[in-house]
Order: structure tokens, then sequence, then C-alpha cells
């Protein structure tokens, strides 16, 4: 019991430092308050998701790496999402889209600290 203590103070030691590693103004916003109530984590996606996506650097087509884990479609030719849907489905982990592992972690965290 005390190792799985241990495993878990770690696991949440690494996700604050996670959210720590962000700059200023992302960490701001994905330290949004979770409430406890139904719906909270929808509530809670669409109220960091459109402020995340509006940090995303376009290029000349209007694509955009992920301002949390600058990474970007794994296929195709493109090096970043469609802004502004591509980003938010990786954000979301929706439609077949990889989820953001930042974005995993600051959902984690506003769940437990709620
Ligand atoms: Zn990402």
């Amino acid at each position: 019991m005390s190792d799985f203590r241990d495993i878990e103070a770690a696991l949440h030691e690494a996700q604050e430092l996670i959210l720590e590693l962000m700059p200023d103004n992302i960490r701001s916003i994905l330290q949004t308050r979770m409430t406890s109530s139904f719906g909270a984590i929808y509530n809670w996606r669409r109220a960091v998701i459109p402020p995340v996506v509006e940090h995303a650097l376009h290029d000349d087509t209007g694509r955009g790496r992920c301002p949390l884990c600058h990474r970007g479609p794994d296929q195709g030719v493109h090096v970043g999402f469609t802004l502004p849907t591509g980003l938010t489905r990786h954000l979301e982990g929706s439609h077949n889209f990889y989820r953001c592992g930042v974005m995993a972690v600051a959902e984690a965290v506003a769940k437990r600290t709620r």
C-alpha cells in the first residue's frame, strides 16, 4: 500500500511539473478550475480548448502545431493541424485524432484538484 502511495505521489508530482513547464499564459488556461457538477469535464474542455487553440502559431497554409505538446498530425504531408478544427480534435482526442498528452495531464490535475 505504501508503494502505491509513493507511485501515486510521484505521478502527481510529474503531472504538476508538466504544467509548470508550460508558459505562464498557457498554464493559467490549463489551471482553469473544474467544478464537481454533472458535465464538469465537458464544461472544462469548452472553457479551456478555444483559448489554447488561439495560442497556436499558424503557417502560410493556416495550419499550426499544438501549442501544448508541439506535435502535428502524424500522417500526411502537413506539419500542422488545421485551425481550429484539427487542433481542437487533437486536444479532445476526438474523431480518431491522437489525444494531446499535455491536455490529458491538465484534465487529470483539474479532476483531482476540484
Ligand atoms: Zn498537443
